[in-house]
């Protein structure tokens, strides 16, 4: 059976950085909803172009929106096997969707690990990230430099300092993050599926805790 893993937390919270590890080491593909956006901003499709006002405001985009653009992605055969979803679902109508989609190919979404990090770290984080044109891999200026300043390790490409994590926009996106997706950690816990993971650790402990959290799932 196909298998989905939901990456759960805070703007900030590292679900990025460590979803590259996990779909790496277990050969799933990375869905994440923000980098499909940025795509469709970056392309000025009709679906950036609505999308683009929420998200300098820091704001979710509607969910018919979001949820439709998610479902094309999973329906792609690279999912076949499974995939590792950062930024989806973020309210509980996402995550109704989402069941009910994963239904339809006959699979559930067996593990929600929830990246836990305090607010006043994620501004921090979110302040000194620095992200990757081509394929979306992130950096931090102090905790996770590039090799060479403005240069992706993985691929080359530029790296640039995204629009919504200036402080002010931090702010309401970590405010709409409590206030509209907090609700899943208990719509999870209650299914008996959310593992917390200590995100304030180091990257390659935090990666170790969320390996380790699926071995035994
Ligand atoms: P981060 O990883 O820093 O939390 P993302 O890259 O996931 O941020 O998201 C960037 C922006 O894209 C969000 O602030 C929001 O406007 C939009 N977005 C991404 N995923 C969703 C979603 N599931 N529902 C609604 N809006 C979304
Ligand atoms: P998210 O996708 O949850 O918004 P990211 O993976 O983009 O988060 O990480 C946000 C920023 O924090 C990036 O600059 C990243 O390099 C940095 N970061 C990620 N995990 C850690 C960690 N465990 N300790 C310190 N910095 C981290």
């Amino acid at each position: 059976m196909a298998r989905f893993y939901v990456l759960l937390g805070p703007p900030g919270a590292g679900k990025g950085t460590q979803a590259k590890v996990i779909a790496e080491k277990y050969g799933l593909v990375h869905i994440s909803s923000g980098d499909l956006f940025r795509e469709n901003l970056k392309n000025q499709t009709e679906l950036g172009k609505l999308a683009q006002g929420f998200m300098t405001r820091g704001e979710l985009v509607p969910d018919d929106v979001t949820i439709a653009m998610v479902r094309d992605r999973i329906s792609r055969p690279d999912c076949k096997k499974g995939a590792l979803l950062d930024g989806f679902p973020r309210t509980p109508a996402q995550a109704d969707a989402l069941s009910v989609m994963l239904k339809e190919f006959n699979s559930k979404v067996e593990l929600v690990p929830l990246i836990d990090v305090p607010t006043q770290e994620l501004i921090e984080r979110l302040s000194g990230r620095w992200t990757c044109r081509a394929q979306g891999h992130v950096f931090h200026e102090k905790f996770n430099p590039p090799k060479k300043a403005g240069i992706c390790d993985e691929d080359g490409s530029e790296l640039y300092q995204r629009e919504d994590d200036k402080k002010a926009t931090v702010e309401n996106r970590i405010k709409v993050y409590t206030e509209q997706t907090a609700p899943l950690i208990e719509y999870y816990s209650s299914r008996k599926i959310l593992v917390k993971i200590d995100g304030t650790k180091s990257i390659g402990d935090v990666s170790k805790e969320l390996l380790a959290a699926i071995e035994k799932a």
